[in-house]
């Protein structure tokens, strides 16, 4: 088990010993459902109440290794720039005769002028909620905030868990304004920020949103940021217009480029797309990442190897197929 961190110098994958009692019986890739072949939604497998999870302990075990290790990621509603207020404001009683599009329009506005880099529209699906958390609010507005690459760079040393921290506190009070304006203006609305899960994925959303193309690890490919951002959401009953999912030829590259792969010290990313609760795409080996991760304070080495995400690379990269994809 070895890779190359982004300087090139080889990494072990070895599991630190202290992890091993705390592997539960239960594949995290069976809880997943790698290797289904119908549709459902997913099952709460981390990032939840850690008492409810069968690899909850370990989860225990990273964030106390982490805030004992790396300081500045303790106490994150007051450190790193802050969360904002956990409060919301009231739903407004009368609503402005605004149009959906003129919505959507103000929304974007809105966050993009309140900390988010990008914001996006989608259509909510009862496959994107983890299973018993339903919310009857029929749409989502994601955001995605760009992360310093050279901190990212640093993975899996403390400057990318440090920047990771800094940009999901970031997108959580771009999430909070957001939600509180939405309220304002007479609708529901509901944040959800990392590194905690709500009750949805925020990938597939954003994924339909055009915020960017799966890349093969498992993270979105932005044509702007990369792989170097993260997410957050709101969900909301205003009427908002989707957008539409973008496509710049990530897909064809990942086929044939195996940077990650060969850079994951623990060998968790799979050369082939695999079937996963019904769906055919590209798929991290739970099992085999989620140690590393763990024991490198949330490791981070694919996404910041990732030729999307290197600020001297994407932006070439993204020509290049925007070409291809013309010629074709
Ligand atoms: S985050 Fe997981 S998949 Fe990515 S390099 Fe680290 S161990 Fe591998
Ligand atoms: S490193 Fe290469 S294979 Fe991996 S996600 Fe990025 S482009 Fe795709």
């Amino acid at each position: 088990m070895s890779g190359h961190a982004f300087d090139g110098t080889p990494l072990s994958g070895e599991i630190d010993p202290e992890q091993l009692p705390m592997i539960p019986d239960v594949s995290g890739n069976t809880i997943n459902g790698l290797g289904e072949t119908e549709r459902r939604q997913p099952s709460p497998i981390y990032w939840h109440n850690p008492r409810e999870l069968a690899w909850g302990e370990l989860q225990t075990w990273m964030l106390k290794k982490t805030a004992h290790e790396v300081p500045e990621t303790r106490a994150l509603d007051h450190q790193l720039g802050g969360r904002g207020s956990k409060e919301r404001a009231p739903v407004a009683k009368s609503r402005a005769g605004k149009s959906a599009e003129e919505w959507t329009e103000a929304a974007k506005a809105f966050a993009l002028s309140h900390e988010a880099d990008q914001a996006a529209v989608a259509e909510m699906r009862t496959e994107w909620f983890f299973e018993g958390m339903e919310e009857d609010l029929p749409r989502i507005v994601i955001m995605a905030v760009r992360m310093d690459h050279a901190d990212l760079a640093a993975a899996p040393e403390p400057p990318s868990i440090i920047e990771v921290m800094r940009q999901y506190n970031r997108g959580t009070r771009a999430a909070r304004a957001l939600a509180d304006w939405i309220r304002k203006q007479g609708y529901r609305a509901e944040p959800h920020g990392g590194p905690t899960a709500g009750p949805l994925t925020l990938i597939p959303p954003a994924l339909a949103a055009g915020l960017g193309e799966l890349g093969k690890h498992g993270s979105i490919i932005n044509r702007e940021f990369g792989a170097s951002f993260r997410l957050a959401g709101v969900l909301t009953d205003m009427p908002l217009v989707a957008d539409r999912p973008d496509g710049f030829g990530v897909d064809d590259f990942c086929m044939n480029c195996r940077v990650c792969e060969k850079a994951c010290p623990p060998d968790a990313i799979a050369p082939a797309k695999q079937t996963v609760r019904g769906v055919e795409k590209w798929y991290v080996d739970f099992d085999k990442c989620v140690p590393y991760f763990n024991q490198t304070y949330g490791c981070g080495i694919c996404i910041a190897v990732c030729p999307w995400s290197r600020p001297e690379v994407g932006p070439k990269l993204l020509q290049k197929m925007l070409r291809r994809l013309d010629r074709a």
